[in-house]
Formats: structure tokens, sequence, C-alpha cells
């Protein structure tokens, strides 16, 4: 079984992006700048956010924290939306999610120009990606296909499953990976909480990827030997002998799946680095668009 080490390759990405970015600071020309807009005090998307802005800083970007409280209303989170779309010194931002109940979050993420949103949420540029144009794909999706690029995971005519159908990950991913081109060509079928049958489909998968949110779902008797196991999955479950007292683990049972994969991502150091590397691309992107 080879694990596929998303840490390394993240770390890869991250040097390119990082001297890329030394050349434009050679031209004379200001660095990239990544906003994180943070409302509430939620302790996983504080890290999270923490996490990016110390990674921006790494590649050399410059990054700033937007952070309210949560009785912030709709209206003011619209006003500094708009703020951050006016503003010639922010080339991309995130608005991090879930955000409080009494906020709609899809009027927010609509109020965000698709020219600056570095995390592929409008619909406008999850538009462009279906019509396989080039525009910021979602993070997640978009590092769990620099993976199987990486890996040269083949993937043409492969029967893929995708566990999940959520819409920043698992439906953009059955979209990338059915589509006609290198990395893409797979058959893909799409499995929710409303699926039938979830064990005969894995059973016949090439490919699996798990992106539902239930620790160690995914067990060795589900899947057939040889299978690539791709796991997006960040759980958090008791471990008093840590420090924290939980740990992170993803949505594979790690030890009964690596006895039969092929491939298999790890969590940590799987998909989650690839996320925010892709997060930084976009970025990189977006600033030179803007150029
Ligand atoms: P989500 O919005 O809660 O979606 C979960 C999906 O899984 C839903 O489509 C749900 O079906 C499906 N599901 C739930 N239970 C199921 C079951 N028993 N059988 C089959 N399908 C089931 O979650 P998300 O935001 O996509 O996140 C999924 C996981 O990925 C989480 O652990 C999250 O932390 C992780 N994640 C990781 C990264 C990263 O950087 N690695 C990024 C984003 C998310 P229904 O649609 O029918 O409810």
């Amino acid at each position: 079984m080879i694990l596929i080490d998303g840490k390394q390759t993240a770390a890869h990405l991250k040097e390119k992006i990082r001297s890329e970015v030394d050349q434009f600071l050679l031209k004379g020309l200001r660095p990239p700048h990544l906003v994180a807009v943070l409302v509430g005090e939620d302790p996983a998307s504080l890290a999270y956010v923490k996490s990016k802005e110390r990674q921006s800083q790494k590649v050399g970007f410059k990054s700033t924290l937007l952070h309210y409280d949560d009785d912030i209303s709709e209206a003011d989170l619209l006003k500094i939306i708009n703020q951050l779309n006016r503003d010639d010194a922010v080339d991309g931002y995130i608005v991090q999610l879930p955000l409080p109940a009494h906020i709609d979050a899809q009027k927010i993420i609509m109020a965000v120009d698709p020219q600056k949103d570095v995390d592929g949420f409008h619909p406008m540029n999850l538009g462009k990606m279906l019509a396989n144009l080039p525009t910021f794909l979602p993070a997640t999706p978009y590092g769990i296909l620099e993976l199987i690029k990486q890996y040269n995971l083949p993937t043409e005519g492969k029967n893929v499953l995708i566990i999940g159908r959520s819409l920043i990950v698992g439906r953009p991913l059955s979209i990338l990976l059915s589509q006609k081109r290198q990395g893409g060509n797979a058959t893909v079928t799409v499995a929710h909480s409303k699926t039938r049958n979830l064990k005969d489909l894995c059973l016949q998968a090439d490919i699996i990827i798990t992106a539902l949110g239930k620790a160690n779902f995914l067990t060795g008797d589900m899947v057939k030997e040889g299978v690539i196991v791709i796991d997006a999955g960040i759980n958090e479950i008791a471990a008093p002998e840590k420090k924290r007292g939980y740990k992170l683990v993803g949505d594979v049972d790690f030890e009964s799946i690596s006895r039969k994969a092929s491939y298999l991502t790890p969590v940590p150091g799987g998909v989650g680095p690839m996320t925010i590397a892709m997060l930084l691309q976009n970025t990189l992107k977006a600033y030179k668009q803007r150029l």
C-alpha cells in the first residue's frame, strides 16, 4: 500500500508559490494579499483560519484576519464584503463557514466578487467549473485532483465512488472527475445519506473518495482488493491520552482499509494540507489576474 503524502505534496506546491512570489517582490511589486473573514468563536473555524494565515505568510503573502463577534448583523457583514470587493489592495478573500444561523450564508457567498472568490464557492465560478472553463476551483476538490495528478493515479474509465454530496467537496469533485480531460474521464457515482446498498457500490469502486464527516465509516470489508481511497473527512474523536483530549481521524478506518488499498491518504497529512495549498494557489492566480 502506498501512502499518499499530502503534506509533502502541499509543501512542494507552496515552495513553488513562494518562489513565484519572490520573483514579483524582486520586481518591486507588492505581495499577494489574502483576507479571511471569521464570524464567532468556533474553535475549529478559528484553528483553520489561523492555519491559513500562518501558511499565507510562509509563502510571502500579506494575510489579514477580519474577526467579528457572532452577533454581527447580516447587513453589516454584507457591508464588509462590499468593502473587500472594492479594496484594490485585496486580491482574494474567504468567508469562513459555517456562519451563525441569523446570517444567510448563500446571500454572503453571492455578494463576493467572483474575481476575488478564491474559495470558488460563488455560483458564477461553480458554473464556469461545470462548463470546464478556467476559474477558481473549490480548494478541497482541487487538492484531491492535484494528489491524483502528482501520484499519477489512473481515473480514465474507472468506477469512482464519492461518498458525500456537499457543495464544497463531493458535488464539485463529481463534476471534475467525470469531465473529458486528463485526470477525469471517470464513471462517477455520488452517494449520500439516502443511498441504498452503499456497501455494494463500494465493492464495485476502483476509487473511493470519502467526504461525509463520519469517523472510521469506511471499513475494509466494504472495499475490493487494490482500491484507491482518498479520505477528505476530518473528525474529532475523544483521545484522553492526548493533551487536548481529542484527535483527528478521517472517514476511513485506516487500519482495515490499509490492508486492502493500493493507495490511501492519511488523516491528518492527506487531503487537509492540500486544501490550504490550493487556496494559496487560487490567491496567487487572483493576484496575477489583477496585475
Ligand atoms: P456535509 O456538508 O455535512 O456533507 C456530508 C455529506 O455526507 C452529505 O452529502 C451527506 O448526505 C453525506 N452523508 C452523511 N452521512 C452519510 C452516510 N451514512 N452515508 C452516505 N452519505 C452520508 O460535509 P462536508 O462539509 O462536505 O464535509 C465532509 C467531511 O469532509 C467532514 O469531515 C469535513 O470536516 C471534511 N472536510 C475536509 C476538508 C479538508 O480540507 N480536508 C474540507 C472540507 C470538509 P446528505 O446530503 O443526504 O445529507
